[in-house]
C-alpha cells in the first residue's frame, strides 16, 4: 500500500515538475484550473486535449485564457481540481521534507568546504617554511593540489544543491500562490465569491459554537452613478477603498468577501444581535467618512456610503439565509440607504 502511494506520488510529482516549466515557458497564469490542464497535458491522459493544446501553441505561442477555460470544460471537471488539490498538498509535505534535508546537507557541505580551505592554507604555509626539503615540498604540493580539486568538487556539489533547492522552493511558492489566488478577488484582494460559498456552507452545516452566526450583505449606495459621472476606473477605485475598510475590520470571527459587482458579504460570529450591529456600525461609519476626491485640487467630489442587510442564522438552508439578508438589504435601501437593517 505504502509503496503504491509513494509510486503514485512520485508520478504526480514528476508530472508537476514537467508541467510547471511548460507553464512558465508559455506564459500560462498559475491557477489550479491551468495546473490541472497542464498536468493532464504532461500525463497524456487526454490525447485530444494534447492535440488541441499543441495546435494553440503553434498558432499563438501560448494558450489564451478563454481557450484554457474551454479546454478545461471539455476535458476536465471539478473533480480534477480536487485531485490536484490533494496532490498539491502531498507535494507540499514532500517538498518541506526535501527542503529540510537539503538545508542540512548544505550546512555539512559548507563545513567540509571550510575544513578543506583551512587545510589548504596550512599546507601552503608549511610549504613555505620547509622550502629546502624538496621531497617534502613535492608531497605537500601534491596534497595541496588534491585538496584544491576536492574543494572545487565540493563547491560544484554545493552549487547543484543550491540550484535544486531554489527550484523546489519556487515550485512550492507557486503552488501556494496558486491556492491563494484561487480564493481571492482580483480587483480588491478580498476573499472571492467561491470562498464565500465554501465558508457559508461550512459554517451553516457545522455551526455548534455558543456564538451566533450573522450574514451581512453590504451594497454600495448609488454606485452606478460613480461609473456614469466619473468613469469605470474611478468606480473600481471606490470598490477598492470600500474593500479596504471591510478588510481593516476583519478578524478571525469576521470574514469579508466580495460577493460580486458592488456587493460585499461579511460572515460574523457574535454573542448577540447588539454586538453584531455595533461592529457593523463601525464599518458603516468608516465607509461614510470616505469620499471620491479630485486628483488635482483634493476637493471632495462625491461622498461614499453603503447599505447593510443582516440576518441571524436560525438553522435554515444557505439559500434561505442569504435571501433573508438580501431582503433586509432591500429594506435598508428603501429606508433611505446608508443604514443597517436586521432581518
Ligand atoms: P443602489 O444604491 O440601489 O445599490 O444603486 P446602485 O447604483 O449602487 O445599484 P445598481 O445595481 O443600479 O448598479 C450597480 C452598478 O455596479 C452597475 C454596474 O455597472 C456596476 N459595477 C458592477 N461591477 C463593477 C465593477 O467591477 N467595476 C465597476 N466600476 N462597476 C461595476
Ligand atoms: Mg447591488
Ligand atoms: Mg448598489
Amino acid at each position: 500500500m505504502e509503496f503504491r502511494l509513494k509510486n503514485t506520488l512520485s508520478h504526480s510529482a514528476e508530472c508537476l515538475r514537467k508541467a510547471v516549466p511548460l507553464m512558465v515557458k508559455y506564459n500560462i497564469a498559475v491557477t489550479p484550473a491551468n495546473y490541472a490542464l497542464w498536468y493532464s497535458y504532461v500525463s497524456g491522459n487526454h490525447p485530444k486535449l494534447n492535440q488541441k493544446l499543441d495546435s494553440a501553441l503553434r498558432t499563438f505561442g501560448t494558450c489564451p485564457p478563454a481557450l484554457s477555460r474551454d479546454l478545461f470544460e471539455e476535458f476536465l471537471s471539478d473533480k480534477d481540481l480536487e485531485l490536484f488539490d490533494s496532490v498539491a498538498e502531498d507535494i507540499n509535505a514532500v517538498v518541506a521534507e526535501v527542503e529540510k534535508n537539503v538545508g542540512q546537507t548544505l550546512n555539512s557541505a559548507n563545513d567540509f568546504s571550510e575544513v578543506l580551505s583551512s587545510c589548504n592554507q596550512e599546507l601552503s604555509d608549511f610549504s613555505k617554511e620547509d622550502a629546502s626539503e624538496r621531497d617534502i615540498l613535492e608531497l605537500v604540493n601534491k596534497l595541496s593540489e588534491e585538496s584544491k580539486s576536492m574543494q572545487h568538487t565540493t563547491e560544484r556539489f554545493q552549487q547543484q544543491l543550491r540550484a535544486a533547492y531554489q527550484e523546489i522552493s519556487k515550485l512550492r511558492s507557486e503552488l501556494n500562490e496558486s491556492k491563494r489566488a484561487a480564493s481571492k478577488d482580483g480587483l480588491t484582494g478580498l476573499n472571492n465569491r467561491k470562498s464565500f460559498d465554501e465558508d457559508l456552507d461550512l459554517l451553516c452545516n457545522s455551526h455548534h459554537s455558543v456564538l451566533k452566526l450573522y450574514l451581512t450583505i453590504v451594497d454600495i449606495d448609488n454606485f452606478k452613478q460613480f461609473n456614469d459621472d466619473f468613469g469605470h476606473q474611478k468606480g473600481d477605485l471606490v470598490l477598492k477603498v470600500v474593500a479596504e475598510r471591510l478588510k481593516k475590520h476583519a478578524d478571525e470571527l469576521n470574514a469579508a468577501y466580495r460577493y460580486g459587482g458592488e456587493e460585499f458579504c461579511i460572515l460574523s460570529q457574535f454573542k448577540d444581535k447588539r454586538s453584531a450591529v455595533n461592529y457593523l456600525e463601525k464599518i458603516r461609519v468608516d465607509i461614510e467618512r470616505l469620499a471620491l476626491k479630485d486628483n488635482k485640487t483634493g476637493k471632495s467630489l462625491r461622498s461614499i456610503s453603503a447599505s447593510f442587510g443582516v440576518a441571524e442564522f436560525d438553522g435554515e438552508s444557505c439559500e434561505m439565509f442569504i435571501e433573508r439578508a438580501d431582503k433586509a438589504l432591500y429594506k435598508a435601501k428603501e429606508s433611505g440607504r446608508n443604514c443597517i437593517i436586521v432581518a
